[in-house]
């Protein structure tokens, strides 16, 4: 982390300890350009010695290490020039932690896992569903569901935490790229086309007005087999509504926890 402003970069530290990460803050460009063992850098922007602009450069001319820039400086144009100096991401201050943590868990699972805080086994039973995350191989009840590569970075999302109910803004942050402004209902077709493929429509549940959870995974075999027409089960799209609830609930959670970077 390269922060200069101690009312930051402190309670961010703590959080993203909280998290799982491993923190390592300087407070000076200089110091930042120094440090060459990070799995990520978090970038601020408004250094007291070399402008975050030059710093970003000069790591990536020399480093294929992922940056998130977390700036005071909102504007289109700012953001244009930090990605293309070679940022992965850019979020303005003040911003939630639980943001935060998104962001970078999106940005490390895009390079490949190395660094995450979460540590999920490469290959996943869970019931009759087994999520082999370094084949990207899905098997339900031993036989293997071909899916899209959205597809399985959905369900590989869904299963890192199963029960957890993950919000359609996190599935677009994590799963799509951050800076997707398309329609969200791209996430509803998704999960449509996945609960088909899985033949258990059941075992991805829509937690309304919130998100999405990956359910009990186990067919209980006593039980008499529900018949369901082809498509039951999926949910109809989201009408515009509840795609914004999704984004209000986010930022209460953000609210709940206290703002980085605010004033
Ligand atoms: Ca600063």
């Amino acid at each position: 982390m390269v922060e200069d402003d101690d009312g930051i970069a402190e309670p961010l530290t703590d959080g993203l300890r909280r998290e799982g990460f491993d923190v390592q803050r300087v407070a000076t460009g200089a110091a930042a350009l120094a440090v060459t063992d990070a799995d990520l850098v978090l970038l601020d922007l408004g250094l007291p010695d070399i402008d975050g602009y030059a710093v970003c450069q000069q790591i990536r001319a020399r480093s294929a290490v992922p940056i998130l820039v977390i700036s005071a400086r909102g504007a289109e144009v700012d953001r244009v020039v930090g990605l293309e100096l070679g940022a992965d991401d850019y979020l303005v201050k003040p911003f939630g932690l639980r943001e935060l943590v998104a962001r970078i868990r999106a940005v490390l699972r895009r390079y490949g896992g190395a660094g995450l805080g979460v540590e999920v086994d490469p290959v996943q039973q869970l019931g009759d569903l087994v999520v082999d995350r370094r084949a990207r191989r899905v098997h339900v009840e031993g036989v293997e569901v071909a899916l899209s590569p959205k597809e399985f970075d959905l369900l590989a999302l869904l299963a890192e935490d199963p029960g957890a109910v993950v919000s359609r803004q996190q599935i677009l942050d994590e799963v799509w790229d951050p800076h997707w402004y398309g329609p969200t209902k791209t996430v509803d077709v998704h999960v449509a086309s996945l609960r088909k493929k899985l033949g258990h429509p059941e075992w991805i549940e829509t937690v309304r007005r919130v998100g999405l959870r990956l359910g009990p995974t186990s067919s209980p075999t006593s039980a008499p087999a529900v018949l369901r027409p082809p498509g039951d089960g999926s949910e109809p799209s989201a009408p515009a509504g509840q795609i914004e609830t999704g984004r209000t609930d986010r930022t209460e959670l953000a609210g709940g926890v206290g703002r980085i970077g605010d004033p």
